[in-house]
């Protein structure tokens, strides 16, 4: 497995984690042809020290490595308060299931085989995402928990919490539309920056995410059938969602 770096432009740097060479190399091609700094690693083991010592914008981990695999690498990460975001590349769709359940912070999911579209269009979505734009000194309460938008941070019962950038966009445009009921598709349009059916799933897992982060001061509510809100008030009930913005 070759290990080489192409030089960083303005899209930032991807590291790449992945052992297969066939695909490592589609992953690279696609990815530098859309402007992208590409730097591969085949291995769990190197992959965690480019990483850290690249610091790159975002991270592409295959599940199944060699060595430590892709779970054990983002959960080393997530215990360092690295939070760059990571895109899993999991073989099978249950394997996607086991990783959703271990809730790592990691921040999309693509399924082999994938378009080479569909990763770029992945990639770029989760850099914009931790890269959003700043509300400088805005905050944003509903009940127990407050977000401070221009740092980005969370505050919940008090204390600080650590949310991925990912789970952060989520609560913040929840909490900024409360009493308002949304589906996953079109969470998923609004927060991911696409849709796709497969994907609703992802807002599943990170709506869990932040609930277990949350604990009782979480105020996203389910909505069966429909999907998911922020009660602005206790007690309030949830309106479904008729105006598109
Ligand atoms: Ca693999």
């Amino acid at each position: 497995m070759p290990t080489a770096t192409d030089a960083p432009n303005a899209r930032g740097l991807i590291v790449v984690v992945e052992d297969e060479a066939a695909i490592a190399d589609v992953i690279r091609m696609n990815l530098a042809r859309a402007g992208f700094g590409v730097h591969i690693e085949g291995d769990g083991e190197r992959g965690l020290a480019a990483i850290r010592s690249l610091k790159p914008a975002a991270i592409l981990l295959d599940v199944g490595l060699p060595g430590i695999d892709g779970v054990e690498v983002c959960r080393r990460l997530r215990a360092a308060q690295d939070w760059t975001p990571v895109l899993f590349v999991t073989a099978r769709d249950d394997e996607v299931d086991r990783i959703l359940g271990l809730e790592l912070g990691a921040d999309d999911y693509v399924t082999k085989p994938f378009s080479p579209r569909e990763l770029v269009a992945r990639v770029s979505s989760v850099l914009r995402r931790s890269r959003g734009v700043p509300d400088a000194g805005a905050e944003l309460t509903v009940g127990q928990v407050t977000l401070d938008l221009g740092e980005r941070r969370v505050f919940a019962a008090g204390g600080a919490m650590e949310l991925t950038a990912t789970e952060f966009d989520l609560l913040a445009f929840l909490m900024r539309r409360p009493g308002r009921v949304f589906g996953r598709e079109q969470l998923m349009s609004e927060v991911w920056g696409y849709s796709s059916v497969a994907g609703t799933r992802t807002v599943d897992v990170h709506i869990a995410q932040v609930r277990a982060k949350l604990g009782d001061a979480s105020p996203i509510r389910t909505v069966r059938g429909v999907g998911y809100s922020v009660q602005a008030r206790p007690g309030d009930a949830p309106v479904a969602d008729t105006e598109h913005e």
